[in-house]
């Protein structure tokens, strides 16, 4: 099984994605890893739009099995004020993805509604890439949604450890729901065994 989400090249390879636009060339150059090009919605106000979606164009045509990300909507406290510049930079992802036919890793932290919004009213115009929610942690009903969308879901440690990781994961489709590590490497193990203590007998919708 591949880790679905992470910013440090492992050994089960996987998706490796870029939080700064200085991290394109490391995440490109990584062995038996699947680069995405973006910039997280943390250094959202730290890019030039017009020319990152020039680059990210670029790029995405040089590599053509990477994949886009990390980009989203980060509405907690600390990153609200940023906002516009992130909802700006997460259209240019989600333009790109949808052009290049590439997969986007979304984060979506207190912003899973507004993100859920964004990605209904795309799929409505025909517009949606194939987007994948990491660290996801919201309610059951926004994940049925957003499964009829079509997108997939990434969680680790820290999201399987959650009081109500039962309610919001276990009835997921097998294939729609995979393991991530993010930032933290040592914790591919745990996850594993977490996501398939979760899948027991309890019943697919
Ligand atoms: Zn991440």
């Amino acid at each position: 099984m591949k880790n679905y989400h992470t910013h440090v090249a492992v050994p089960q390879g996987g998706y490796l994605c870029a939080v700064t636009r200085a991290d394109w060339e490391r995440v490109a150059a990584a062995p038996g890893m699947i680069p995405c090009f973006g910039v997280h919605p943390w250094h959202a106000a730290e890019v030039e739009p017009a020319a990152l979606a020039f680059e990210l164009d670029q790029w995405l045509a040089r590599f053509p099995t990477a994949g886009v990300g990390e980009t989203g909507l980060d509405n907690s406290p600390q990153h609200r004020a940023t906002h516009e510049a992130q909802l700006l930079l997460l259209h240019i992802h989600l333009g790109a993805a949808f052009r290049h036919e590439r997969t986007v890793h979304l984060h979506g932290a207190q912003a899973w509604g507004e993100l859920t919004e964004i990605l209904r009213a795309r799929h409505r115009q025909g517009t949606l890439p194939r987007c994948l929610l990491h660290a996801w942690n919201g309610s059951h009903e926004l994940a049925r949604e957003l499964l009829q969308l079509g997108c997939i879901f990434s969680v680790g440690l820290r999201e399987l450890r959650h009081p109500r990781a039962a309610e919001r994961y276990a009835r997921i489709p097998e294939g729609r729901l995979f393991p991530e590590t993010d930032d933290c490497p040592e914790t591919w193990e745990q996850t594993l065994a977490l996501l398939a203590a979760l899948r027991g007998p309890l019943p697919l919708c």
